[in-house]
């Protein structure tokens, strides 16, 4: 493989990409300045792009020192560059703008992240498991990376898709779901009927979400803490939504739930009622962030034994009795131990209600406003089907549940970008069709996480996912013969043609640090308040 500057109209871009950068001097230094053999964009900053660009490194040094990238023509493969293009100026996609602020540790995955922007050859491997099957001498030289953070890049908008797959000799799609199913019921367009995906990434201070605001507060009205939200959807994403709606300032002035949240949302909601259309068997909650609800400070947690019941079919206990039941065993036990308790043992000022069994039909307005939601009408279920396969049948009998505030938590959902087709993009799941991670075609695209697999799966979910696109990638490489793109050169060249104002890693610190920064935050224990405007962090630039 080369690893010389090419000449002709790439050193002449390369001699000018240098001259601009060296005048801003903002730039990531680590980037070899020889044309790297391999150069790769991933787009997309969050778990699943991050684990790409980790395990890409690591199988292609892992390979090397085993001496198996010989037949791949890439026996002398000595530089490799990632570029992780994401379209907001901070990475790190739902570890930022969803997980929950009350769940601190989960975003301590951060940290591992990080290490990957930071040039240090040493750290990546301390954190990297793949590294233990090693078997050459320390001493030996391993391949030369560079991964680079490029933010606030839009792909789709800033790039093309098409100029990416030109620029690199391998794209991975990791930008997960950008938008969520809808239930398709009468009345929901209705104010006050909201996704749980805008509520959540409000709540998290995504800058996209930041106007959402002023729709929250009309809907909860102007004393929220006597307002009536019903969740719909029963995964964790609703437990999190009602969680957070519960606990009010106390639970949360600690964490880095947005200011701009917190604020209307302070004395929490008065009654939160979470709908499943199928049992408590069923649920898609894990015990952790059901246990978390049990055991809410100021608001009482109640389930419904006859619900329980109806749910426990021959094929739920056959589910609960099943292999690998243990888990719905535990919530079995929590649930029933939470129903058998008596209203007065447990009266708090606010209210969480697990409801099962009740399928959204329709969001009713409001009889004095017509164009704000009132009520949801809902069907009372009854499961039918084989064990694993129960599906919620209608009874016809109908209760109305009223609701100054609806979140339709059902699930993400992916979306295209400008320039793709059928053949790239499943519209009905939104995914992008590919087989183990390769796109379906003969290009050198390749998709990774939540717009590959669907929206489902933990942080730590998408590490496995990510080692299958990497062998898929790692497959294909002997067909890179030799790298002839432009790259990382050609990218900052054109994005700075176009006047994009890229925020890399560096930058980005500032802003960390600026988030940061105690004149900023609202009490001892938060550990950031983030920036909600975009424009107010590129003065970190
Ligand atoms: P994402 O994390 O969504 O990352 C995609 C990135 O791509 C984003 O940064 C986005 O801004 C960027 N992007 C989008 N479009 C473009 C574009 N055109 N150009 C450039 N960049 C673009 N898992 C846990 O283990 N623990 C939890 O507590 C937890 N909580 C969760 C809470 C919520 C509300 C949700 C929705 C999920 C949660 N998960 C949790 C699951 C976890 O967040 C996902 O498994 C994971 O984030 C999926 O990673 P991803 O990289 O595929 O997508
Ligand atoms: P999810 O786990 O897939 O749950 C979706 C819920 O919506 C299910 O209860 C489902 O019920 C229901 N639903 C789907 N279609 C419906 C319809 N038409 N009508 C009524 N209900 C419907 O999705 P999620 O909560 O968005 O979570 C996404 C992923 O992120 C999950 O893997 C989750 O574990 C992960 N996550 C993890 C954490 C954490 O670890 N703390 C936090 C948040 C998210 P049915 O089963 O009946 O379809």
């Amino acid at each position: 493989m080369s690893s010389f500057v090419r000449i002709g109209s790439t050193i002449l871009r390369h001699a000018r990409y240098l001259n601009q950068r060296s005048s801003r001097c903002t730039y990531h230094t680590s980037s070899p300045l020889s044309k790297p053999d391999l150069s790769v964009a991933i787009v997309g900053s969050g778990p699943s792009g991050c684990y790409t660009a980790k395990y890409l490194i690591l199988t292609l040094e892992q390979l090397q020192q085993k001496g198996q990238l010989t037949n791949a023509n890439m026996d002398d493969l000595k530089n490799v560059n990632i570029d992780i293009l994401e379209k907001l100026p901070t990475p790190f996609g739902l570890v930022r703008s969803g997980v929950a602020p009350d769940h601190p540790e989960v975003k301590n995955v951060e940290n591992d992240f990080s290490l990957l922007f930071q040039g240090n050859h040493e750290n990546q491997k301390q954190s990297a498991t793949v590294t233990q099957t090693h078997t050459k001498s320390k001493t030996e030289k391993l391949i030369q990376k560079s991964i680079v953070f490029r933010g606030n890049v839009a792909v789709g908008k800033d790039i093309s898709l098409e100029e990416l797959q030109s620029l690199y000799d391998v794209v991975v799609l990791a930008y997960g779901c950008e938008s969520n199913r809808k239930l398709g019921l009468e009345g929901e367009s209705l104010d006050g009927v909201f996704s749980a995906r805008e509520f959540v990434a409000w709540y998290n201070g995504h800058p996209e979400f930041a106007h959402m605001g002023s729709y929250f507060k009309q809907a909860l009205g102007n004393n929220p803490s006597q307002a009536n939200v019903v969740v719909i959807g029963q995964g964790n994403v609703a437990l999190d939504c009602a969680r957070i709606l519960a606990k009010g300032s106390q639970g949360l002035m600690s964490t880095d739930i947005a200011s701009h949240a917190l604020e209307i949302i302070q004395d929490g909601v008065e009654k939160t009622t979470v709908l499943g259309r199928r049992g408590h068997v069923q649920g898609a909650f894990t015990i952790k962030e059901l246990r978390e609800l049990t055991k809410l400070q100021d608001a009482s947690f109640i389930v419904d034994e006859a619900e329980l019941d109806a749910g426990t079919t021959t094929a739920s206990l056959e589910e609960l009795n099943g292999p690998g039941s243990r888990p719905k065993i535990r919530i079995d036990k929590l649930l029933r131990k939470a129903a058998a308790k008596t209203s007065s043992e447990d009266e708090k000022s606010k209210q969480v209600r697990l409801r099962f069994l009740l399928n959204p039909v329709q969001f009713i307005p409001d009889s004095a406003v017509k164009s704000r939601l009132g009520s949801v009408l809902c069907e009372r279920t009854r499961l039918e089907g084989e064990l694993g396969n129960q599906v919620a049948v209608g009874t016809g009998e109908m209760e109305e549940i009223t609701a100054n505030m609806a979140l339709v938590s059902i699930g993400y959902k992916g979306l295209q970008l400008p320039g793709m087709n059928d053949a790239l993009f499943d519209e009905k799941t939104g995914v992008v069709r590919n087989t183990n991670g390769k796109v379906h075609s003969k290009s050198n695209l390749y998709a990774s996480g939540w717009l590959k697999r669907g929206p489902s799966g933990i942080i730590g979910t998408n590490i496995s996912d990510a080692k299958d696109t990497v062998s898929s990638i790692v497959n294909d490489l002997r067909d890179i013969a030799e790298s002839k793109v432009d790259g990382r050169v050609g990218l900052d060249s054109l994005l700075s043609e176009r006047n994009i104002q890229v925020i890399d890693w560096e930058s980005y610190q500032r802003i960390d640090a600026a988030e940061k920064d105690t004149s900023r935050l609202r009490s001892d224990g938060q550990p950031r308040e983030k920036f909600t405007n975009v424009d107010e962090m590129l003065n970190y630039k």
